[in-house]
């Protein structure tokens, strides 16, 4: 049966997305967890573009063993000889090369001629070629590309060298019939199309990113380009656990394998909705929180039954956790440890007493501590970055008479103790008004959100916010089952995020 090469871009397209500014630690520790999927290749950035993205690829290439890792470059000798740099460390290297191809995109950006960009997309990948042997080339735009010329570059860069070939629907235009035809006429018209692998890199602007991919892959495309939760520009790109689990589903249609563990794919979608913000939405595909829950009281009775009346997917094959009522008061260490183990998680002796006592807090103020409540647990306690200006008190007065009040007290550089009070026209607005004349890092709040994590009027508050500051974009999470305290500590969050992102970047 053939194999169809999952190629994951979260850490690069994913990233891309406004506010996903995620620091080095985050991204190995994503990049970790799709090694564990068993992703085929990770895009882990474009290190020409910054600093950071440069250091993030180079610690990925070196941390990650059995994925290819893959550096983004322009098609431009600056750019590969970076992308080089970040990512010869990797034991299986590649670089990633795109320019633009259609006569919209040479016309108003590039500037150039047809014959022009033939030429550069022939020398950039026998540039890359010397460095190493896997090299992909990416024709942007190739859906609104003529297509002869198409068919010119694709064979000119196979001929160079490249040994993958992605067909980006960069605007996400196509319509599934439509793209599968320009995939079936590659085949068709490319002569030496069978020294290397197809592969689609496609956009969601008309929610067809996943149709568009599986079509292509009917067609004869061998490698799918995806992101975990389908995050990416703008309306995204395709969902790596859609794409997965309608080839395993329809494996009767397809007859195509990945290389997917997934049993994994939940694990991966928390984590990337925990870390970059973006959460995910109720009734997505897969991964929603009621994926797989059954409203109707006929199909309940029928999945009581016989799960397949109405279940074509069982939910422990993603990794979706069994129970989720779990822990109380009383439950001990070993209660706690058990599940954590469960839930897919080993922990240090010190992170474990670390989140223990975290639990213990926690459980005192809520009768039933749920799967959901441990997993935020973790997610607040050992993947907040580290803390350069720690929250150590926070008081507000507010209500519909007088003015509220804020009285803040951080734990700043050296055990340095700051503190401070503020008047606001809310109890938030006076928290952070507080918070930011303390760390005095000039940023205005874009995003404020509140959700609640599980059900009940006991359940946790879960606060996100973006900031922005400089032009760059962080986020900050907070939790707590008292709001204010959750928003403080989502504030305190974002600028230690920021300080710290923007000292590794320098
Ligand atoms: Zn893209």
């Amino acid at each position: 049966m053939d194999r169809v090469i999952i190629f994951d871009t979260t850490l690069r397209d994913g990233e891309q997305a406004a506010g996903g500014a995620l620091t080095i630690r985050e991204k190995l520790e994503i990049a970790r967890q799709l090694e564990r999927l068993g992703v085929d290749a990770i895009e882990a950035g474009f290190p020409f573009s910054s600093p950071g993205d440069f250091e993030a690829v180079s610690l990925i290439a070196r941390e990650v063993r059995t994925p290819v890792v893959c550096a983004l470059a322009r098609a431009h000798p600056d750019d590969i000889d970076s992308a080089w740099e970040a990512v010869k460390q990797a034991k299986h290297p590649r670089l990633h090369l795109f320019l633009s191809a259609s006569d919209i995109h040479l016309m108003y950006q590039l500037k150039k001629s047809r014959e022009q960009v033939l030429e550069t997309a022939r020398d950039m990948v026998a540039r890359a070629k010397q460095y190493t042997d896997d090299i992909e080339f990416s024709p942007m735009d190739a859906s609104r590309t003529e297509l002869e010329y198409l068919y010119q570059i694709v064979e000119a860069v196979i001929d160079a060298g490249a040994t993958t070939v992605n067909i980006p629907d960069t605007v996400g235009y196509a319509i599934p019939d439509e793209f599968g035809s320009l995939i079936g006429g590659i085949f068709q018209n490319v002569p030496n199309i069978n020294q290397a692998i197809i592969s689609v890199h496609c956009h969601n602007d008309l929610g067809l990113a996943v149709a568009n991919s599986l079509e292509a892959v009917r067609r004869g495309a061998r490698q799918v380009e995806c992101t975990i939760n389908g995050i990416g520009e703008r309306a995204g790109n395709a969902s790596l656990e859609e794409v997965v689990m309608a080839i395993k589903t329809r494996q009767d249609f397809f007859n195509l394998t990945t290389g997917i563990n997934t049993v994994q794919i939940y694990r991966a979608s928390r984590l990337v909705s925990e870390l970059t913000g973006f959460s995910v939405q109720p009734n997505k595909a897969i991964v929603g929180a009621n994926a797989f829950r059954h409203e109707s009281g006929i199909h309940q009775d029928g999945v009581i039954k016989v799960p397949i009346t109405y279940e074509i997917m069982d939910p422990r094959t993603v990794g979706i956790p069994a129970s989720s009522l779990v822990l109380g008061k009383l439950s001990g260490r070993h209660a706690f440890r058990e599940r954590l183990a469960e839930l897919g998680y080993s922990l240090s002796e010190e992170d474990l007493s670390h989140t223990f006592t975290a639990f213990k807090g926690l459980a005192d103020k809520k009768k039933e501590v749920t799967d959901r409540d441990v997993e935020s647990i973790i997610a607040q306690e050992l993947r907040t970055v580290s803390e350069v200006y720690h929250l150590d008190c926070v008081q507000v007065s507010c209500g519909d008479r007088g003015i509220p009040t804020a009285s803040v007290r951080l734990i700043g550089p050296d055990s340095q103790v700051l503190a401070d009070a503020a008047l606001g026209t809310g109890p938030i607005d006076a928290v952070y008004k507080a918070i930011n004349r303390l760390v005095g890092v000039p940023n205005v709040l874009t995003e404020f959100s509140v959700k609640s994590v599980t059900e009940g009027i006991d359940a946790i508050g879960e606060v996100l916010i973006r900031i922005e500051s400089e032009g760059v974009t962080y986020t900050g999470r907070g939790i707590d089952t008292d709001i204010i305290v959750a928003s403080a500590k989502a504030c305190v969050n974002a600028l230690n995020r920021l300080l710290v992102v923007r000292r590794t970047a320098k």
